[in-house]
């Protein structure tokens, strides 16, 4: 199969799906504090559209799903979404991105729908902190929702903090310790999206601050490998399978060169880089009849038209907030 291979050589195996631009939290580097004028309910996909368009994906050769938004488990009906994508013929995974607060009611549903892992966003282990950096969400919720996944056999579990200088930049050796219980533990750089991005300059972290600062506490961690857009090394002292850290450092180490995803964005645009606002709709077109082989070709224009490299330093997205793209 060639129809995958964009311009520049890279096989695209991976689509992130948007469900919902609306999220329970305000987290300061994503959302301004009032939110972001939602997109209107009939403007976003059915849960039938993105099932089309995930079809006609895997027939071009996309193997993995990534269910995320805004917050993926506010959207009604989701463990149905996750079923239904998973039954796809040709989907080899489906995953979901969350801040775990609705994980708690959710889990199992979702584990039994065919759901095979989580990432789940955590930023601090103090709760006033947490409290500060998501605005809206509670640290007992998002754990209540780790261990809920956890028991629900959705592992092994990715979590996920944004470092943030003064902010929790001095918990990082504490979010890396709970590599040992099992968890692999992924240190995000602050991308300057949207909104987010008129604090960048004083609050990024590069991720090479972060592993020094984790090494000076902790000891030599030890490099694994890549992991998509991860680098993944292990904590001293660790055996296999535990002590795992990633990092994802996309602005001052970009890992386009090996990008093999493209995105799906709430209000149905096939987007093929967060970091460009390069668009095609397709909402319009399943709305107007289009054929599985019309919607085929606009995913495969969508593979064509992604770019080489996201130049993030120089030009930073505004056109939408991270919770619109879907992170
Ligand atoms: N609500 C879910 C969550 O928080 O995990 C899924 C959507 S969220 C947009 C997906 C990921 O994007 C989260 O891990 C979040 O930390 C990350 N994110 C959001 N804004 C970001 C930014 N400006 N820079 C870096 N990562 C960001
Ligand atoms: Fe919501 Fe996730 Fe954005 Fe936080 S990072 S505001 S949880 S979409």
């Amino acid at each position: 199969m060639t129809e995958n291979i964009d311009r520049f050589g890279r096989r695209i195996t991976y689509l992130r799906v948007s469900v919902t631009d609306r999220c329970n939290f305000r987290c300061i580097y994503c959302m301004p504090a009032s939110g972001v004028r939602s997109c209107p309910h009939a403007e976003v996909l059915r849960y039938e559209e993105i099932i089309r368009v995930v079809r006609a994906a895997a027939t071009l050769g996309i193997r993995k799903v990534r269910l995320t938004g805004g917050e993926p488990l506010v959207r009604e009906g989701i463990v149905d979404l996750v079923a239904a994508i998973s039954d796809i013929s040709g989907i080899d995974e489906v995953t979901l991105t969350t801040n775990g607060s609705l994980l708690p009611r959710y889990a199992e549903q979702l584990a039994r729908a065919g759901l095979s892992r989580v990432n789940i966003s955590l930023d601090s282990l103090r709760p006033d902190r947490f409290r500060q950096i998501t605005r809206l969400g509670s640290l007992d919720d998002t754990l209540s929702g780790i261990a809920a996944a956890q028991e629900a056999g959705l592992v092994p579990i990715k979590l996920n903090a944004v470092v943030m200088r003064g902010i929790n930049d001095d918990e990082v050796a504490d979010l890396a310790s709970m590599a040992r219980d099992g968890f692999q533990v992924r240190f995000i750089e602050w991308m300057p999206i949207g909104s987010s991005s008129e604090d960048f300059s004083s609050r990024y972290v590069s991720g090479d601050e972060v592993r020094a600062r984790i090494e000076e506490a902790l000891g030599p961690l030890q490099s694994l490998r890549e992991e998509g857009p991860a680098r993944v090394y292990r904590l001293s002292g660790t055996s296999a399978g535990a002590g795992q850290i990633g990092f994802i450092s996309t602005f001052s180490s970009p890992f386009c060169a090996t990008c093999n995803r493209i995105r799906l964005t709430a209000d149905g645009k096939i987007r093929p880089c967060l970091l460009s606002p390069i668009e095609i709709d397709v909402k319009e077109p399943l709305r107007a009849g289009a054929t599985d082989d019309e919607i085929r070709d606009l995913l495969i224009e969508g593979i064509d038209r992604k770019p080489l490299g996201h130049g993030l330093a120089s030009d930073a997205p505004r056109d939408r907030q991270m919770s619109q793209i879907g992170g």
